[in-house]
């Protein structure tokens, strides 16, 4: 049975469960939040943010050795996600296979690793995001199982939060964090609205990019052992990616809709090839230089 909408987010693409959030409302480009502000404002911010300032504000919140990586089991509880052709259900997939990806990340003692759910449990999408936030995560991946209608076409994807997050959504988390936080290593308690969305939007820049890089590892690695979508990196506006300052992307570990692809996506030795993708797309992440 399918989730009702109501469950899952605005709109829906693929699997039923995709957590699209518009970004066209209230939508007021940089240019703008800059006239807002006038040219003093837009000075102040840019000589407050220093390059480098927010990688040193990652680096001074996260442990010296280990690194936290949040992995979000997609769906559960009411939610099952996308449900396969012959009855495989999202949900069970994305948890057995992120509990097998816990399991090799932990094995390697350079992570602390913390999962969105653990159980067959519905958790809102933004609780997932502020689950991430409460423990301080250096990295978090979203993983699903897709389901679209053609049925021939199979393969695992990749995505990264669209570009094109408003500046009136900065605006407002600023509004709601002053209260309680630092995001990004930005006090925003010290800087007028203004100053503080164009501060976070520098953020979420940096972000994005770090995001694209853990993207493109999550690719190249999974290119390695699975079959992938032709277009295998894409980006859209998904809640679970927004957290300004963690670098997110979200896997589709492949078609529900395929019928091979749904009976390699039940087997445990596949989901334990897939969760040693997600190691080593991990590991190279972590490695690489610029990405800490
Ligand atoms: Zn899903």
């Amino acid at each position: 049975m399918q989730i009702p909408r109501q469950h899952t987010g605005v709109q829906s693409r693929h699997c039923g469960c995709h957590e699209i959030m518009s970004t066209g409302h209230g939508k007021i480009g940089r240019r703008s939040a800059l006239k807002w502000v006038g040219r003093i404002a837009a000075a102040a911010a840019i000589a407050i943010w220093q390059p480098g300032a927010f990688a040193r504000a990652a680096t001074a919140k996260a442990p010296p050795t280990r690194r936290t990586v949040v992995l979000d089991p997609g769906h559960g509880g009411i939610d099952p996600g996308a449900i396969g052709v012959t009855g495989a259900y999202e949900k069970e997939i994305t948890l057995s296979t992120v509990e097998l990806a816990a399991s090799l990340l932990e094995a390697t003692r350079r992570y602390k690793v913390v999962l969105t759910r653990r159980d067959d449990e519905f958790i809102a999408l933004e609780d997932r995001v502020a689950r991430a936030r409460a423990a301080r995560g250096d990295l978090f991946l979203s993983v699903h199982a897709d389901a679209i209608p053609d049925s021939d076409v199979r393969g695992a994807s990749v995505f990264t939060l669209s570009e094109h997050a408003s500046d009136a959504e900065a605006a407002a988390l600023a509004q709601r964090e002053n209260r309680a936080d630092l995001i990004a290593g930005i006090d925003l308690s010290r800087h007028t609205p203004e100053v503080s969305s164009i501060l976070l939007d520098l953020a979420r820049r940096q972000t994005n990019n770090q995001s694209i890089v853990l993207a493109r590892k999550l690719v190249a690695e999974l290119g390695r052992d699975v079959r992938l979508l032709n277009n295998s990196h894409r980006s859209a506006g998904f809640v679970v990616l927004k957290a300004p300052d963690i670098p997110s992307a979200l896997v589709e570990l492949g078609c529900l809709s395929n019928r091979d692809e749904e009976k390699l996506l039940r087997l445990a030795t596949y989901q334990k090839k897939l969760a040693t993708t997600i190691l080593r797309s991990v590991n190279d992440y972590f490695d690489q230089a610029g990405a800490t």
